[in-house]
């Protein structure tokens, strides 16, 4: 299954789009700019990629003191919530509690931290720290700060983009289509089809955005 695409993605903040590595120094800039009135304090800047497909992205940044539940919820939110399975946070092979606060388990840029949404079909995530900053971002513990655009997947049948997902074929590869070949694939009489999504949980369990 190939994809059309270019690494960039959107500042959820003013809609500017960068690639990934500068999206970070767009940042930098831009965040402040959109914070909300009262006293600062200090925040840090995750970013989140699927493990082993680095063209699904995202930066969140979380007040320091917010514990892991709320990066979790929003991780959830914006990616990955199909039924409430169960998630964790890793440091190598220690699971992290989800009241650690954000700015402990994201300690150091060399400490990776792995993520995981659903045991059984499992969505894995690497996050970071790519920045600290004093801000104010209003009553929230989290927010979004940028994302990757949509993927382009092109029909496994003929060049068009892509709409649905057949979850019994995803894994061989060839498992996008548009509609019309959806509509002639051989899994159309089973009802299973997902939509495609912008999110690394795209095919998987019932996830449908
Ligand atoms: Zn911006
Ligand atoms: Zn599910
Ligand atoms: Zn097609
Ligand atoms: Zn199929």
């Amino acid at each position: 299954m190939s994809v059309k695409s270019s690494n960039s993605g959107i500042c959820a903040l003013c809609g500017q789009r960068a690639t990934k590595t500068k999206m970070i120094a767009h940042l930098a800039a831009c965040a402040a700019t959109h914070d909300e009135t009262g006293s600062p304090q200090p925040l840090v800047v995750l970013r989140f990629g699927q493990a082993g497909e680095p063209r699904y992205w995202l930066i969140i940044e979380a007040k320091a003191d917010a514990p892991l539940r709320y990066v979790d919820k929003l991780l959830r939110q914006l990616w990955l919530e199909c039924c409430g399975h169960m998630s964790a946070f890793r440091i190598g092979r220690r699971e992290l509690a989800m009241t650690t606060a954000s700015a402990i388990a994201f300690a150091g840029a060399a400490s990776k931290v792995e993520y995981e949404y659903d045991f059984g079909s499992t969505t894995a995530l690497t996050g970071e720290l790519v920045g600290k900053r004093q801000g104010s971002i209003g009553r929230a513990s989290v927010r979004l700060l940028a994302r990757n655009e949509p993927l382009v997947w092109p029909c496994g049948e003929c060049d068009a983009p892509a709409t649905l997902v057949c979850p019994f074929c995803i894994d061989s590869g060839d498992g996008v289509f548009c509609d019309a070949h959806a509509e002639a694939h051989e899994h159309a009489d089973e009802e299973v089809y997902l939509p495609v999504v912008n999110s690394p949980r795209m095919g998987v369990c019932a996830y449908t955005g």
